[in-house]
């Protein structure tokens, strides 16, 4: 075994981390986890705030989990999904069939939120060129302001987030860009109540104008994630499926975030009664596990890809690790653990002990905002708490935020100045408690001493 100090001093040298300055990396190991618990080589422990970036859902070493993959590791690691099925994929995609709204029940898998993404995409192209009633000009896309599709070049192409855009501008392709469907940011003439109206009436308008070159639009539903947690007004994912219905536009529903439980049902589309045409799934599909993701297609667009068993119409794309056994049978027993435990019912009180901690920081004089869907929360921070007047983006008040909250045992990792508060599903209302008192308290650390703080008395002055 390496020593902590040879695995700190490898993972400098080695270990190129995602989204992340490596200049300013400090290594963090973690050698195990348990429950909510991640523990690294130093003996430290820290709740996992995040969720492993938003994908545990039951806990680390989830005993019912843990055996299957186990089991299934005695029979076949991997075996490809090119031509060829395996016993836990073909149970998935039919449990998938029946838990994904309405008619969404032919199942393509592959292994990141990103690619579950790029093959929507490519399935709505190919769909429109081989339908029953083709529509070739049909190759264009809707995406919004701010929204985050993954990293692929299409869904860097969708994505709506400035400083990941910007700077791949010249790879990326044109989509027809709405103003992101903001609920707390509507123009101050218009009705909070009527926000949905609003924002349906600008897609309205673009549809009726270029509805005969877009092949889909793509959302996602309720809550635009990585934008940090960006609410949509009530009704807007519901008026979106009917509009697109009517400008013969399909709707795919990035569900990566939002699948299986997160906002407190199943996906989000089920709260407006929505079935979309494609839905995404990722993340928290294996449990937050083993990579896996998949693309849910309805049966019209499935049908699209059959005929006279000639290759013409086949989808052509795949993964090679697409439909993986060991992560097909990890996402089944996930989905057993949801079923079984009552999860969905489970989380009820923590939603509301979630509101309660978010109200509590509302006053704080360097909290613009708090949001909440299920159990995601987010505390939008800002130098002025009552105007909502930002910090400077080179104090990265976020990042200081959760350094205190790191080194008090909470791991949260920020998007910008909004900390997100993401933790499994099965967080106990004890461990929600810890979660919420440690943020408090490096809210004030970070936000009321120095160096904010001083920064903040500079920058009014
Ligand atoms: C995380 C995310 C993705 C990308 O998933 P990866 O597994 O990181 O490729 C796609 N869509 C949404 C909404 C996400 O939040």
């Amino acid at each position: 075994m390496p020593t902590a100090a040879e695995l700190a001093d490898w993972d400098l040298r080695h270990f190129w981390h995602a989204f992340t300055a490596m200049d300013e990396y400090e290594p963090l190991v973690i050698e195990r986890a348990q429950g909510v618990w991640l523990f690294d080589t130093e003996g430290n422990r820290y709740l996992d705030g995040v969720s492993s970036l938003w994908c545990n859902l039951h806990g680390h070493r989830h005993p019912r989990i843990d055996a299957a993959i186990v089991e299934q590791l005695g029979r076949v690691a991997h075996s490809t999904s090119l031509g060829l099925a395996n016993i836990p994929a073909v149970e998935l995609a039919r449990r998938l069939a029946e838990l994904a709204p309405g008619d969404l029940e032919h199942v393509f898998y592959s292994s990141d939120g990103a690619s579950a993404v790029e093959t929507a995409l490519k399935m709505a192209f190919q769909y429109w060129l081989q339908c029953p009633s083709p529509c070739p000009a049909k190759t264009k896309y809707i995406a919004y302001d701010h929204a985050y599709h993954g990293d692929t070049i299409g869904g860097t192409s969708l994505g709506g987030i400035e400083r990941f855009q910007a700077l791949f501008a010249p790879l990326l392709f044109d989509v027809i860009r709405l103003p992101a469907p903001d609920a707390s940011r509507l123009p101050a003439e218009i009705d909070p109540q009527r926000g949905a109206d609003h924002y349906l009436a600008e897609l309205e308008e673009v549809l009726e104008k270029r509805h005969t070159e877009v092949a889909a639009l793509v959302i996602e539903p309720l809550v635009q994630g990585a934008a940090g947690m960006i609410l949509q007004p009530a009704g807007y994912l519901r008026g979106v499926r009917e509009l697109t219905k009517k400008y013969n536009v399909l709707l795919i529903a990035d569900e990566v975030v939002t699948g299986f439980g997160r906002t407190g049902r199943m996906f989000a589309c089920d709260h407006e009664q929505v079935v979309p045409d494609l839905m995404c799934l990722g993340k928290g599909l294996s449990g937050g596990y083993l990579p896996l993701a998949a693309t849910v297609a309805t049966g019209e667009v499935f049908n699209a890809f059959l005929g006279d068993g000639s290759q013409s119409k086949t989808f052509q794309h795949g993964h090679t690790y697409g439909g993986n056994p060991l992560a097909a049978a990890a996402a089944l027993a996930s989905l057993d653990v949801l079923e079984q435990e009552r999860v969905l019912e489970q989380m009820e009180p923590k939603i509301v002990q979630l509101a309660e901690i978010l109200a509590g920081l509302q006053d704080h004089p360097h909290v613009a905002e708090t949001r909440q869907i299920g159990l995601i929360g987010a505390v939008q921070l800002a130098a002025d708490g009552q105007t909502g007047n930002p910090y400077p983006a080179e104090l990265r008040a976020g990042a200081a935020v959760c350094r205190e909250a790191i080194r008090r045992g909470v791991w949260l990792r920020p998007l910008g100045d909004v900390i997100v508060i993401v933790p499994p599903l099965s967080i106990s209302s004890d461990e929600l408690a810890l979660l919420g008192d440690v943020l408090a308290a490096s809210l004030d650390a970070a936000t009321l001493d120095e160096p904010l703080g001083t920064a903040v008395v500079q920058s009014d002055a």
